[in-house]
């Protein structure tokens, strides 16, 4: 199986996409990597899905990418007497630590920490910012605030605290357990969400020791301000325009996205770019006009994968979602203005052997009009950095590791494929010729760039690039 993208598409799995025929239906349709968002899922439910998605794998015999989503630190409000008050413009209302239900004028926080974050003057949005909050005082255990937009407010609606630093990491206990559990079922990537700062990573990365591959959730000014130094730690990262939309005035949003878009290319980092891209699918079989060109716009602008939420999880059409994001993907990538547009985001390679050879192997691919570029690579690094080139032509990642060639289906351009290394670098050529051909990317006569590392089998030794003719019995002649 191949697609005819190069954009990655990543499908949240949810209960209108829990069973293994439907699992199977939107790899069919175009998913590549499949979301299991653990604040909805059981460990039961999480070993459940995983399991399903490694049958259809085999199945498929195409690799699939697992990424579990943790839940954060996310804050929420007590309950209420009677489960809703109206809140007022204008009002005084207080968040406060005592555990009985609220009322109009008070609710319990249970989040000792945002006591001490929050300062006179900062804002407190509720339930997705439709409500909106200044604090006035801030005394032991309780916040005074002055209603400025009011609402309907009912029980463990989310809190957000876009000016406050909260001195928690960005994993609670529950989260520590779901990654723990998830790194037991060999899990290729795990989301963390409500980063806060780059110590928060380092945490993670503490107890996953390259296990899986670490996305970092940008959905936090405070994580924006310091995107370069979160990047650098995490492995991909997310434009969670969802959260970060409440935490941020919505029309920040889309210059936001092009700038973080555009530091990924530059570090070499996978992005995603996440939430309402076809929103309206959950309820409707097509999409809006300005849908499609939410999501265009992030496949013109070389984001590695686009995702899909409630489209997949929770909507009535999940499959049509999905087929509707291969559509727009593969329209957009044969744009006539794409390969310009893609080309003017380009930058320098890094001093390193797998960038200089990653640079010069688009180059030559380029120049010699190949069929495809073939790059061996043992832990996937190698490969991300022949991606951050954006060649025209496809690149076929070959790894003996399963691990890797898993965890690089996020990744933009790559067709991944298991494989043995041989033991001599005319096997390797073969191999990579046979392969090229076998995977439909050339025909017998066509040529091939390879990239490997000399002698093989080190690891992060990129340091070889030949030119090979695919010949007559679909293996090479150089
Ligand atoms: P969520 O993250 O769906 O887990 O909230 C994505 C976002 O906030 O956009
Ligand atoms: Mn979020």
């Amino acid at each position: 199986m191949r697609r005819h993208r190069r954009v990655k598409i990543l499908a949240t799995l949810g209960p209108a996409s829990r069973d293994e025929k439907m699992i199977a239906k939107l790899a069919k349709a175009g998913a590549d990597v499949f979301r299991i968002n653990m604040s909805h899922s059981s460990h039961d439910v999480l070993a459940d899905l995983v399991s399903k998605i490694r049958a259809v794998e085999a199945d498929l015999n195409h690799p699939l990418g697992i990424l579990v989503d943790l839940q954060g630190p996310k804050i929420r409000v007590g309950k209420f007497a009677g489960d809703a008050v109206e809140l007022e413009d204008g009002a005084r209302f207080t968040l406060d630590n005592d555990e009985t239900e609220g009322t109009v004028d008070r609710v319990y926080l249970p989040h000792p920490e945002i006591f001490e974050a929050v300062e006179p003057g900062h804002r407190l949005l509720l339930d997705d910012g439709r409500i909106e909050l200044k604090a006035t005082a801030v005394e032991d255990g309780k916040i005074v605030t002055e209603v400025l937009h009011g609402g309907t407010l009912s029980n463990r609606k989310g809190v957000s605290v876009p000016d406050s630093l909260l001195s928690v990491g960005a994993m609670t206990d529950k989260d520590h357990a779901d990654l723990l559990r998830a790194l037991e079922l060999n899990v290729d990537w795990v989301a963390l969400s409500f980063v806060q700062r780059p110590e928060d990573i380092i945490e993670v990365r503490k107890i996953v020791q390259g296990q899986a591959g670490v996305l970092a959730k940008i959905e936090k000014p405070q994580a924006v301000q310091r995107l370069e130094e979160i990047i650098k730690l995490c492995d991909a990262f997310m434009i969670a325009r969802g959260d970060l939309g409440v935490e941020m005035p919505l029309e920040k949003l889309p210059g936001l996205q092009k700038r973080m878009i555009r530091t990924a290319r530059r570090f070499g980092k996978p992005v995603v770019v996440a939430t309402q891209m076809l929103e309206s699918m959950i309820s409707s079989p097509v999409p809006t006009r300005a849908e499609v060109s939410d999501v265009s716009i992030a496949v013109f602008e070389g984001a590695d994968a686009i995702m899909l939420s409630a489209e997949s999880a929770s909507g009535e059409f999940p499959v049509e979602a999905v087929e509707t994001m291969n559509k727009v993907a593969v329209e957009v990538e044969t744009d006539v203005n794409y390969p310009a547009i893609i080309r003017a985001q380009s930058h320098q390679p890094e001093a390193t052997a797998a960038d200089a050879i990653s640079a010069a192997t688009r180059q030559v691919a380029e120049t010699l009009d190949l069929a495809a570029i073939v790059t061996y690579t043992s832990s996937g690094s190698t490969a991300i950095r022949a991606a951050r080139e954006r060649p025209y032509q496809p690149i076929i990642a070959l790894s003996p590791n399963i691990r890797a060639v898993r965890r690089l289906s996020l990744v933009w351009g790559l067709h991944t494929v298991q494989m043995e290394e041989s033991n001599s670098l005319e096997g390797m050529v073969d191999a990579a010729c046979a392969m090229a051909y076998a995977e439909g990317f050339a025909r017998p006569g066509d040529r091939v760039a390879i990239t490997a590392g000399v002698p093989l089998g080190t690891p992060g030794a990129t340091n070889m690039l030949r030119i090979a003719f695919v010949a007559q019995d679909g293996k090479g002649s150089s």
